[in-house]
Order: C-alpha cells, then sequence, then structure tokens
C-alpha cells in the first residue's frame, strides 16, 4: 500500500512530489509518457514566457542562458530535479481508472499491454490539459492534414498553410512559418489580438501581418475543411482559402474523466471540480493539482502558481497522519 499517489508528472505533479519528499513521504508517480510529457510534446522552437525563477519548482534555482527558458532547458531541468530528489517515477502507465474503497484507492494502470493495479491511501491527480485539444466540431476536422499540436515549421516550407486562432499558440506558430517562407494565412473569430498575447512577439505578428508575410482574415470563422481548402465565413460574406495544412490553435481542456468516475463533485456546468483551501476534492484523501483544477479557463492557471499547489497537499496530508496517530 502506497502513502501517495501521485498522477502525472507535469511540473505541477513533480513538485507536489517534492514537497511531500520534504515532508518525509516517498511518493509513486503514474505518468502517461515521459517526465514532463506536456512540455516534451509543445512546439520544438518554443520558449517559455516565464523567466526561470517563476517555473521552478522545489526551490531548486533553473539556470538558463537566456531571459527565458527554451523547451529543451525546461526538460533538462525537470528531469534532472526528478534524479536530484530519486523521485519515484513510472514513466508509459497511463491511469485508466480510479476506484474508490472504503479506506484506500485503486488505481487502474496500464503498463505496456498489462493491466496492473495499485493501491494508495492518497491520491493527487495533476494530470494537465495538454492531451485533449478544444475541436472546431465542424466537418473535416479528423482530416490527416489538420493538426491541433504543432512541432516544427519546416516541412511546410512554401506551402499553403491556414492557422485558426489568434492566441500566442497560434501567433507563434503562423510567425515560424512564415519565418520558412510557408504561404501563411491565420483566420480569427475576434477583431484584434488579445491583451494575453506575448508583448514582445506582439509587434513581431503585426509587422508580418503588415509586410504581406502573414495573410490575417479577421472576425472570420471557419465553417469547414475540406482535402485542399479551408471555408470561412466573414460578416456574412462566405470564401474559400486555399490549404494544403491546418492548424487548429483552438486550445486544450482538462480531461476530468478520472475524477468524475471517482465520484468527485464539480461547480454546477462546469468542469472545474470543487476542492478545498488545501486542494483536497469532495472525495476525502483526493487531492487535485495544476492546470486540472481550471475546466475550461485553462489560462487561470499555469506553472507558475500551479507548482504552489504541492505545499499545501502536503501540508494536508502530513496534518490528517498526525490527527490519526
Ligand atoms: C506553448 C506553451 C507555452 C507555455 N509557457 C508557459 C510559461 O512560460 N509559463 C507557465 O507558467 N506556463 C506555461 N504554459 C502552461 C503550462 O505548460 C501548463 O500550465 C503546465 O504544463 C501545467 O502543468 P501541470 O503539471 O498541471 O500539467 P502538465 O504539464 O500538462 O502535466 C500533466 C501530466 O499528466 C500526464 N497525464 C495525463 N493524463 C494521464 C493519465 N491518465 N495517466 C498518467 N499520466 C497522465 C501527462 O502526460 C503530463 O505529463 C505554456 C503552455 C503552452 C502550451
Amino acid at each position: 500500500m502506497e502513502d501517495v499517489i501521485i498522477i502525472g508528472a507535469g511540473p505541477c505533479g513533480l513538485s507536489t512530489a517534492i514537497e511531500l519528499k520534504k515532508t518525509g513521504y516517498n511518493p509513486l508517480i503514474l505518468e502517461k509518457g515521459c517526465i514532463a510529457n506536456s512540455i516534451y510534446h509543445f512546439p520544438l522552437g518554443m520558449t517559455f514566457f516565464s523567466s526561470p525563477d517563476k517555473i521552478e519548482i522545489g526551490d531548486v534555482p533553473f539556470p538558463t542562458v537566456h531571459e527565458k527558458p527554451t523547451r529543451q532547458e525546461g526538460l533538462t531541468y525537470y528531469r534532472r530535479l526528478s534524479e536530484h530528489f530519486q523521485l519515484r517515477i513510472h514513466p508509459y502507465q497511463p491511469v485508466d481508472c480510479i476506484k474508490v474503497s472504503p479506506q484506500h484507492f485503486e488505481v487502474w494502470t496500464t503498463y505496456r499491454g498489462k493491466k496492473q493495479i495499485f493501491h494508495s491511501k492518497n491520491l493527487v491527480v495533476s494530470t494537465g490539459y495538454y492531451g485533449k485539444a478544444n475541436l472546431l466540431n465542424i466537418p473535416g476536422e479528423g482530416l490527416p492534414h489538420v493538426n491541433h499540436y504543432f512541432r516544427e515549421a519546416h516541412p511546410y516550407a512554401g506551402r499553403n498553410v491556414v492557422v485558426i486562432g489568434g492566441k500566442n499558440s497560434a501567433v507563434d506558430i503562423a510567425l515560424e512559418l512564415s519565418y520558412v517562407r510557408a504561404k501563411v494565412t491565420m483566420v480569427y473569430r475576434k477583431s484584434t489580438f488579445q491583451s494575453s498575447v506575448k508583448a514582445w512577439v506582439k509587434p513581431l505578428i503585426e509587422s508580418a501581418i503588415a509586410s504581406g508575410k502573414v495573410k490575417m482574415f479577421w472576425q472570420t470563422e471557419v465553417d469547414e475543411i475540406t482535402e485542399d481548402e479551408v471555408l470561412v465565413h466573414q460578416q456574412g460574406e462566405k470564401f474559400q482559402i486555399p490549404a494544403e495544412f491546418v492548424f487548429a490553435m483552438t486550445g486544450y481542456r482538462p480531461d476530468v474523466t478520472l475524477l468524475q468516475r471517482a465520484g468527485v463533485q464539480f461547480h454546477p456546468q462546469s468542469t472545474v471540480p470543487i476542492f478545498s483551501e488545501s486542494m483536497e476534492t469532495t472525495v476525502p484523501n483526493l487531492y487535485v493539482a495544476g492546470v486540472v483544477i481550471c475546466g475550461d479557463e485553462t489560462s487561470k492557471v499555469f506553472i507558475e502558481n500551479g507548482r504552489l499547489h504541492g505545499k499545501k497537499i502536503a501540508k494536508a496530508i502530513k496534518q490528517r497522519e498526525k490527527i490519526m496517530d
């Protein structure tokens, strides 16, 4: 029987594990991919918007070459920290289901095709949001040239590419694509970029649009994607945009199925779990950490503030143990 199992080895799960270690526990982390799996799947050329001190965990400094860490530096940092704190991580072991018994949790997983069940007194769900893209729910969205994730621009050099969306991911991708001289068209339903677009990137995209390197359709919505076009409408007028590749950068949302099936209660009409000051859900001894807590509003929690959840959880678990003794 484990004292604590943590589901998810992202920055917030790792931070929780380190805080628990400092409190005297040795939690087991079950991770469906590799350490910092979401960051591993970010665009290869991505740079964090946070300075390194804002995303470091366990009070260990995060040294970087430039002012903002790169994806590669992030991966190295979180990996080295896992080694340094000797965290017990089982990678490539997705959790399929949580069963709640009166005294403990059963955590059902699959490892290399085989079912395995773990038992734990406490459970922390820190499964993030990057595994589930917001769908447009339009015809053609499932075609093979339509993507919700982006790796790098090189394969799209010189091609007609449509980027749907206007937030940070869409802007970064449109710029990267323009640097390899893809023929980039952005389609965005709003009339301007929002204030959340990184201050140092906004002038770059505005200049790319002004110079025609990126073609922009404001207040435009997508109706359908075909093999070679994106069908849109703008203020009642319908037209087509040629597209050999489409990046629908419409954001991501937490998959809360594990929590729902475990019987956790949610705020009405939402996927925001109800939890206490100490991050405990309505199922006793089941905690949440990181971006999984924010439902559709994923911009409310990120590494900067989600990394703080672990301290609260470690304190609560320790306090409850003292009371039980
Ligand atoms: C391009 C980009 C740039 C960003 N830049 C910044 C930044 O500069 N600063 C900042 O603070 N935030 C930034 N963010 C947001 C930040 O990355 C997320 O908020 C952060 O990853 C949340 O951490 P987390 O540990 O809650 O979730 P995640 O990092 O998503 O980790 C969740 C983990 O759980 C695993 N998992 C999921 N389901 C299961 C399952 N069933 N079984 C086992 N494991 C599972 C996943 O594989 C993953 O490893 C950025 C996001 C993006 C997309």
